[in-house]
């Protein structure tokens, strides 16, 4: 089997996760997509982040009625901050028949050469590189090529239409009450509005 790991902190979760999932499924032919919401990231402490329970929460509710998508809570219960490294060597002990591709936005791919242990998250999974404005995916592939030559038979690209929406976007629409319809899934804005998720109003 074919199985994609896509990691994010998904705060929230939003439609340019689901269609990078879904083309990402597409073009590979992955069997699954397991979405794996991080702890909090060594490049965003600096910023509040939404609690893991309802970061997993949303992501539950994006991926229910999605065929061949699923949700894992493996980073959520490390102590501290993971490392995807650590996530693929998990996954790949669990899944040791199966073959393991780690999806990742251009903006993620960029910075890959300086993740933990990038050889060895190579041994064991190839990576999908989706387009994300700003990031071109040609260039992408030629500053990998200089700092991680190995990479070049184990990353591949695919171009997706571009999707200007990022979760910090949101977060200010949300936080100034603008509208977030069809950017993020309908009971996904349920739940937040709901539980008052991103609303920093005292008086609200
Ligand atoms: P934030 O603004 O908080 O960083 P984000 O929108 O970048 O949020 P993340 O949870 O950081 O979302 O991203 C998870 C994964 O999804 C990353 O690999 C990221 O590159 C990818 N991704 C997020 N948004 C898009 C998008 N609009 N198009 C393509 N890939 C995306
Ligand atoms: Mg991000």
């Amino acid at each position: 089997m074919k199985i994609g790991l896509f990691g994010g902190t998904f705060d929230p979760v939003h439609i340019g996760h689901l269609v990078a999932a879904r083309l990402a499924q597409e073009a590979m032919g992955l069997d699954r997509v397991i979405f794996i919401p991080s702890g909090v990231p060594p490049h965003k402490r600096e910023h509040h982040i939404s609690p893991a329970d309802r970061r997993l929460r949303m992501v539950e509710l994006a991926v229910a009625d999605e065929r061949g998508f699923q949700v894992s809570d493996w980073e959520l219960q490390q102590p501290g901050p993971s490392y995807t490294v650590h996530t693929v060597e998990s996954f790949s002990s669990q899944y040791p028949e199966d073959e393991l591709y780690l999806i990742v936005g251009a903006d993620m791919l960029y910075d890959f050469p300086n993740w933990q242990s990038p050889r060895r998250i190579l041994q064991l999974a190839q990576l999908i590189g989706m387009t994300r404005p700003g990031f071109p995916l040609a260039e992408c592939r030629a500053e990998l090529q200089q700092a991680l030559p190995e990479a070049e038979r184990r990353v591949h690209y695919v171009e997706m239409p571009g999707l200007e929406i990022s979760s910090t976007w949101l977060r200010e629409r949300l936080q100034h009450r603008q509208s977030v319809r069809h950017l993020i899934p309908e009971r996904v804005i349920r739940f937040i509005e709901e539980n008052g998720l991103y609303d920093r109003r005292a008086d609200s």
